[in-house]
């Protein structure tokens, strides 16, 4: 294996080029794609390599649940687009957030999550975090009063994800990252929805992001797996655990994510262009209480949102005048869009936040969220907008039957 194909030339690359260029490792036979290595263990030179890699005193692979070099690959290239030290793939978004309290936090530390995270975020802090001795404090993303007075002597992580689903709310990564500082906290960013194409959270200060690779990574919807991004002292930790208990990110998955990384850029600008286009179409539409779109000038979090993003995304929502049987009819009207709670698809995707990703709160829960019942969200995908604008006038004209 070549260890640096283009050796050293990738050193000042932008973006584009590191998400093309960036993790390849050439075998002898001088294939061009990444290849797929599907194997499970390697073989050693000789007794005594055996027992230096098991030593860790050679560098080489051991057994793919600790490293495999197509997942090296993605790894280096996730960490090369975030402009991270190093990266660790993993088998899920969700084993990313829990590998990374698992290496990170032990029992007696305290978190403050903000409380307009993924559902099952906040279930994993609520009901497994909690269970080993791992106190959350869940605040308000906007607030950032309600964040410093959260902070305690023991509070070991902040973590935050920004823009907000399905709200696109927009936290300050910068003040955020001070508060952290301030009180030797590490400051985590899911940033599944901006994905660096449009936000790098660690050049605002940020100490780890993580990934669902599912989503944006992927944007073809066909494999599930996660990423790490951070220090090499921390992903040290994060990778440890990962040998240990193993929610590794399988070589194929790693190799579509790879392959995935290379149209990101491409992607995400045509989801945010048309996502604007749509966002600002349905402002105008009497059907429209409001829209919910950071692109929005008048959004709450527009300015900050300028500053700290390049784009704003493909997630939209909207509330319709009416409640839950208006949103219904309207989401059962569409006939190109796919009615699905997943995002970060090539396919646009459109649900009803407050009975499905949502159910799970209680009314007065989704009603602090902001959460109504009138809401639906879109995930804007890559077909043509027009095609995508005639779909959501199939919603309006069924409202007017
Ligand atoms: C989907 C998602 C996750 C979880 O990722 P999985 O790959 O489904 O485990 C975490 N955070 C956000 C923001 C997500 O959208």
């Amino acid at each position: 294996m070549t260890e640096d194909t283009h050796q050293g030339a990738l050193d000042d690359a932008r973006l584009e080029t590191l998400a093309v260029r960036s993790g390849i490792s050439r075998t002898a036979e001088g294939e061009h794609a990444e290849p797929i290595f599907l194997t499970s263990s390697y073989v050693f030179a000789s007794a005594a390599d055996a027992a230096a890699r098991f030593a860790g005193t050679a560098d080489g692979n051991v057994y793919s649940r600790y490293t495999n070099p197509t997942v090296r690959s993605f790894e280096q290239r996730i960490a090369a687009l975030e402009g991270g030290e190093r990266a660790v793939g993993t088998a899920s978004g969700m084993a990313a957030i829990l590998s990374t309290c698992m290496a990170l936090l032990k029992r007696g530390d305290h978190v403050v999550c903000s409380r307009d995270v993924f559902g099952t975020t906040v279930n994993l802090f609520a009901r497994y975090m909690a269970k080993f001795g791992v106190d959350v404090s869940f605040v308000p993303l906007l607030q950032m009063d309600a964040w410093r007075d959260a902070v305690r002597p023991d509070t070991a992580m902040l973590f935050v994800e920004t823009p907000s689903n399905p709200l696109c709310e927009v936290a300050d990564l910068a003040a955020l990252s001070s508060l952290a500082r301030e009180n030797g906290a590490l400051l985590v960013v899911d940033n599944c929805f901006c994905t660096p194409a449009l936000q790098t959270p660690l050049a605002l200060g940020a100490d780890i992001v993580v990934h669902s690779a599912t989503k944006y990574l992927d944007g073809q919807g066909r494999c599930v797996g996660g990423a790490v991004v951070g220090s090499a002292a921390h992903m040290d930790e994060v990778l440890t655990f990962l040998r240990t208990c193993g929610p590794t990110m399988s070589a194929f998955n790693a190799w579509v994510f790879l392959k995935g990384l290379e149209t990101l850029r491409l992607r995400m600008e045509v989801h945010s262009r048309s996502a604007l286009e749509l966002a600002t179409w349905l402002r105008e539409r009497p059907e429209v209480e409001r829209v919910y779109y950071a692109g929005l000038p008048d959004h709450p979090g527009h300015q900050l949102a300028c500053r700290q993003q390049s784009a704003f995304g493909g997630v939209l929502s909207f509330a319709l005048r009416g409640g839950r049987q208006e949103a219904w009819t309207f989401i059962d009207a569409v006939r190109i869009m796919s009615l699905t709670a997943n995002l970060g698809d090539a396919k646009t995707t459109i649900v009803h936040p407050a009975t499905t990703t949502h159910g799970r709160l209680t009314p007065e829960q989704r009603e602090a969220a902001g959460i109504g019942e009138n809401l639906v969200r879109i995930a804007v995908g890559l077909e043509h907008v027009d095609d995508l604008r005639a779909d959501l006038q199939r919603g309006f004209a069924a409202l007017a039957r």
